[in-house]
C-alpha cells in the first residue's frame, strides 16, 4: 500500500506533516528516508507544530535524538547520519526509547541496521523540479490503518 504526493515548496513539506498529526497513533515507528536535503526534518517540523509543539525543532544530527514531550505522547526524532557502526544505537541505550506511548521518526535508519526497530510507515522524499515529492508505504497493520485514516 503506497501514497504519493507532490510537495511544491517548503510550506507545503510542512503543511503534508501537519496533515498527518492526527492520524499517527502511537506507539508507532516511521522511517523519513531521501538525500540530504530532501525535506525529512521539515516534514518531522510541520508534523511537531501539527501535534500543537510550539518551539524549535533542531535537526537531531549532532545529538542523534531530540525528544519532544506533548500531552498525549512524547515524538522521538532521530537522525542516525553520523552513525559510524550499528553498534552505536546499542551502545548509545535508545532502545530504552522504545518503551510506552511514542512515536519514533527516524532519518537514516539504514545506518543502524537490524538495532532499529521495524517500520510501521516509511515516507521517502525525494526531489521534483524545485520542488518534493514523497512516498508513503505501510509496513505493518498498524502503518495500514494509519495510511487510510490519512486518505479518508
Ligand atoms: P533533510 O532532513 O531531508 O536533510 P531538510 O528538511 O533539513 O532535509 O531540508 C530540506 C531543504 O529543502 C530545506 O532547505 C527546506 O526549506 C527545503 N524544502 C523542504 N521541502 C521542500 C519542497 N517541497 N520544495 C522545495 N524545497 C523544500
Ligand atoms: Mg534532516
Amino acid at each position: 500500500m503506497a501514497q504519493q504526493t507532490f510537495l511544491t515548496d517548503e510550506n507545503a513539506t510542512l503543511d503534508f506533516g501537519a496533515s498527518w498529526a492526527q492520524h499517527l497513533r502511537a506507539p508507532c515507528v516511521v522511517y523519513l528516508s531521501g538525500d540530504l536535503g530532501a525535506g525529512k526534518t521539515t516534514f518531522t517540523r510541520g508534523l511537531l507544530r501539527g501535534l500543537g509543539h510550539q518551539g524549535t525543532v533542531k535537526s537531531p544530527t549532532y545529538a542523534i535524538v531530540e525528544s519532544y514531550n506533548l500531552p498525549e505522547k512524547t515524538i522521538h526524532h532521530f537522525d542516525l547520519y553520523r552513525f559510524t557502526s550499528p553498534e552505536e544505537w546499542h551502545d548509545a541505550g535508545l532502545d530504552d526509547l522504545f518503551s510506552g506511548s511514542h512515536i519514533a521518526l527516524i532519518e537514516w535508519a539504514q545506518q543502524g541496521g537490524e538495532y532499529v526497530p521495524a517500520a510501521d510507515l516509511i515516507f521517502t522524499f525525494s526531489t521534483q523540479g524545485s520542488g518534493r515529492v514523497c512516498t508513503v508505504s505501510a509496513h505493518s497493520n498498524h502503518g495500514i490503518w494509519s495510511l487510510q485514516s490519512w486518505q479518508n
